[in-house]
């Protein structure tokens, strides 16, 4: 029998806080969606939303909604918003482009910053997405010298050092969950001169975020993640007002020109955090990306983190506990303070475990080359949903159908 009792967890959502969120989402009936951290569930108020801009903004004020609808500036108010999520006064955050431009973006700029430098410092466990963004950035320019630096996270402070120009780190890792200590090493790093670019993917609407008061340089994020905003929702960029004088985006875009509609033949950067828009904004998934802030509207950060460390403990008392489940290694922090949203657990069947899961309708993702990971998004999640996930797995193991074959097969997306 897995602890605690089930009737123990009813009363854990009985009293939970954040319960009514619930009702902000469209979950679909039956479904236990332990991927928030991949994909957010849809708001209401997204889903409304969508249709209202393309049927009444796009489908009727055409190409006037620039301008009585405000598209032009979605970028810097869907900006702010995210910016009360992550800690940033108004000014330095833009909603823009998808992550991995954003990265390119401001790592581009940063290093430029530091011209003296050549290294840029990151970890080999990085997101392999955000390790190619910086590959490909290098690569351009080895005749500067500059080089790309990748060392395990033990060895990050050790490599500190003068001959570095920007610090470039995810803050909770993609697979493990394993969460830097962002204000420290910010620090430690500003000590050597070193700019530091974070990535926050996994962290933005999970765990509170002080930007600002922990003096990060530049930091990135997702929309689609814990933020809801969709299926390639846009990502954000922030800037710290007192780099904006000396920053300078690579990608010189009329979006980010000082007066676009003027049609100047000479770029010229707006100033402050605008200059990092590029293109013209997608208004849909920007709308909808909006709406989908909305439901954080009134929540105090602390609250979600939270309950995000109660539903994540619950899932490993209850793995513990189920005689089934001894085979799975836990791949995450076993403290919570040094863990994001999510838990990560290792076995030889990860894949077929996961395709099994979700023939039973309990949605969570595999990560090669053995990873499953279980997310917690605390807006809509309930405790009895971790304890029927973990009720399903158990079960899963127990009569090993992960065995069965059509589990063993791969899909494109995994
Ligand atoms: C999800 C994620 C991204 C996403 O980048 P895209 O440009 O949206 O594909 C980037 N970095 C990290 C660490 C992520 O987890």
């Amino acid at each position: 029998m897995m602890t605690p009792a089930l009737a123990a967890v009813e009363a854990l959502d009985r009293e939970d806080t954040l319960a009514a969120k619930r009702e902000q989402f469209a979950l679909p009936k039956g479904l236990l969606y332990l991927n928030g951290n991949s994909l957010g569930v849809l708001p209401h108020g997204a889903a409304a939303r969508a249709t209202k801009v393309v049927e009444q903004e796009w489908g009727v004020d055409l190409v006037r909604g620039w301008n009585t609808r405000d598209w032009i500036n979605l970028p810097t108010r869907v900006g702010e918003q995210i910016a009360r999520l992550i800690g940033a006064a108004p000014g330095q955050t833009l909603c823009c482009d998808s992550t991995s431009i954003n990265l390119y973006k401001l790592l581009a700029a940063a290093l430029a910053m530091q011209p003296e430098r050549r290294i840029v410092l990151t970890e080999r466990d990085n997101f392999p997405a955000d390790l190619y963004i910086a590959q490909g950035l290098v690569q351009g320019r080895t005749d500067s010298g500059i080089e790309l630096k990748t060392v395990p996270a033990t060895d990050i402070e050790a490599q500190l050092d003068e001959s570095v120009a920007v610090l470039m780190l995810t803050h909770v890792n993609y697979k493990t969950a394993a969460m830097h200590n962002m204000e420290h090493l910010t620090r430690l790093a500003h000590d050597h001169g070193i700019l530091v670019l974070w990535d926050l993917a996994h962290s933005a609407g999970a765990v509170p975020l002080a930007l600002d008061s922990w003096e990060v340089d530049f930091a990135v994020g997702c929309g689609y993640k814990y933020l809801n905003g969709g299926p390639g929702a846009p990502g954000f960029l922030y800037a710290a007002t007192r780099h904006h004088e000396a920053l300078r985006s690579p990608l010189t875009g009329w979006m980010g020109h000082a007066s676009p509609f003027e049609f100047a033949a000479a770029y010229e950067p707006a100033s402050g955090i605008q200059q990092f828009a590029c293109g013209t904004p997608p208004v849909v998934s920007m709308s909808v990306l909006s709406a989908a802030l909305e439901v954080f509207a009134g929540i105090d950060m602390q609250d979600v983190r939270r309950k995000s460390v109660a539903l994540s403990e619950l899932c490993l008392q209850c793995v513990e506990t189920c005689p089934e489940l001894q085979t799975l290694r836990l791949e995450s922090p076993a403290g919570s303070a040094e863990r994001g949203s999510h838990l990560a657990f290792s076995h030889p069947h990860a894949y077929a475990i996961c395709q099994a899961l979700a023939a039973r309708n309990v949605i969570c993702d595999f990560r090669a080359p053995a990873t499953l990971r279980l997310g917690f998004a605390p807006l809509y999640l309930q405790y009895r949903d971790v304890w029927d996930s973990v009720d399903v797995l158990g079960d899963i193991l127990r009569a090993q159908r992960y065995l069965a074959p059509e589990y063993a097969v791969r899909k494109r997306v995994t």
